[in-house]
């Protein structure tokens, strides 16, 4: 069985103002690092049209046409202090909400090993009505709640390694116990949550990570946190917020990863998902914005998921 991954030009077009760090070009990035014979074996799929109604999966219909009405006709329109859309961001966001509920089709049918998603815009920090930091819509939220609905999963879990803190699907999950969002990040970083009290319904794990701190922090907050929770909830399939931005290269945070510590956390997820999870393993790209850390980091992370 192969690992799968999803693209799409479209998630190009979503254009940011010059200078900003969520742009095109990372993507560019992870598309050539790709590109070397090591991963010739990827099943390379264009992501599917996404479905909008799914947005409702994990939004409400309010925020939805709100966020519809900031989508300028030319130019860049500003949708909070960092946050951004371009004419063709509302069709790069739907389709990254496509292609990881087609991931979610695609590990539920069993026709490939585990998926990896490279999209943009991002979506951790989309709270149920509330874009920002980067993101439109919580992608990863509204995937996991397809897999409930689609393919009648009882508990999923998210696990988000982006060095920061997924505000916005602890929020969204916040009283859902069929859902376990685990989070490793940065303390004091944006957006500010994720503190280790932040519990919501018991199904909430956050696990801080003070500045320049690296690997052995970063493990054993895996190993003594997150792994155990993920043991303990036994859920039906695993989300990666895969974000690469703990590289000690990243310029928007202080955590000293190297693609090494990626290649060992996808292990340790990888197994979970075979002792759980059916090896059920979805991986979205979130943030990541030193585009060599950003590209040796995919390259780790892809190429763990195609060990097997
Ligand atoms: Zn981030």
């Amino acid at each position: 069985m192969v690992t799968r991954l999803y693209t799409h030009p479209i998630f190009l077009e979503h254009i940011t103002p010059p200078g900003h760090p969520e742009r095109p070009d990372r993507l560019r990035a992870i598309e050539r690092v790709l590109d070397d014979e090591a991963f010739a074996g990827l099943d390379r799929a264009e992501a599917p049209e996404g479905d909008e109604a799914t947005i409702l999966y994990a939004h409400p219909q309010e925020f939805v046409e709100r966020v519809r009405a900031t989508i300028p006709d030319t130019g860049i329109a500003r949708v909070d202090a960092d946050t951004t859309a371009s004419p063709k961001s509302w069709q790069a966001a739907v389709t990254a909400i496509g292609a990881a509920n087609a991931a979610v089709d695609d590990v539920f049918r069993g026709n490939v090993a585990n998926v990896f998603v490279a999209a943009r815009p991002p979506g951790h920090h989309a709270e149920k009505t509330t874009s920002m930091g980067f993101c439109l819509f919580n992608t990863a939220a509204i995937a996991a709640r397809y897999a409930q609905r689609q393919h009648q999963a009882e508990r999923v879990a998210i696990v988000d390694w982006d060095v920061h803190h997924g505000n916005g699907t602890q929020d969204i999950f916040w009283d859902d116990p069929s859902v376990l969002y685990c989070s490793t990040h940065q303390m004091p970083l944006y957006p500010g949550t994720g503190a280790v009290s932040e519990t919501g319904a018991g199904n909430i794990v956050n696990a801080p990570l003070a500045p320049q701190t690296g690997s052995e922090v970063f493990r054993d907050a895996f190993l003594s946190r997150i792994l155990p929770a993920l043991d303990n909830f036994v859920p039906d399939l695993i989300i990666i917020s895969a974000g690469f931005d703990a590289h000690h290269r990243d310029p928007l945070a202080e955590i000293n990863l190297t693609e090494d510590d990626f290649d060992w956390a996808t292990g340790q997820l990888m197994q979970r998902a075979g002792r759980h999870s059916d090896n059920r393993l979805v991986s979205l790209l979130e943030g990541g914005y030193d585009l060599q850390g950003l590209a040796f980091s995919v390259a780790a992370h892809v190429g763990r998921l195609m060990k097997g």
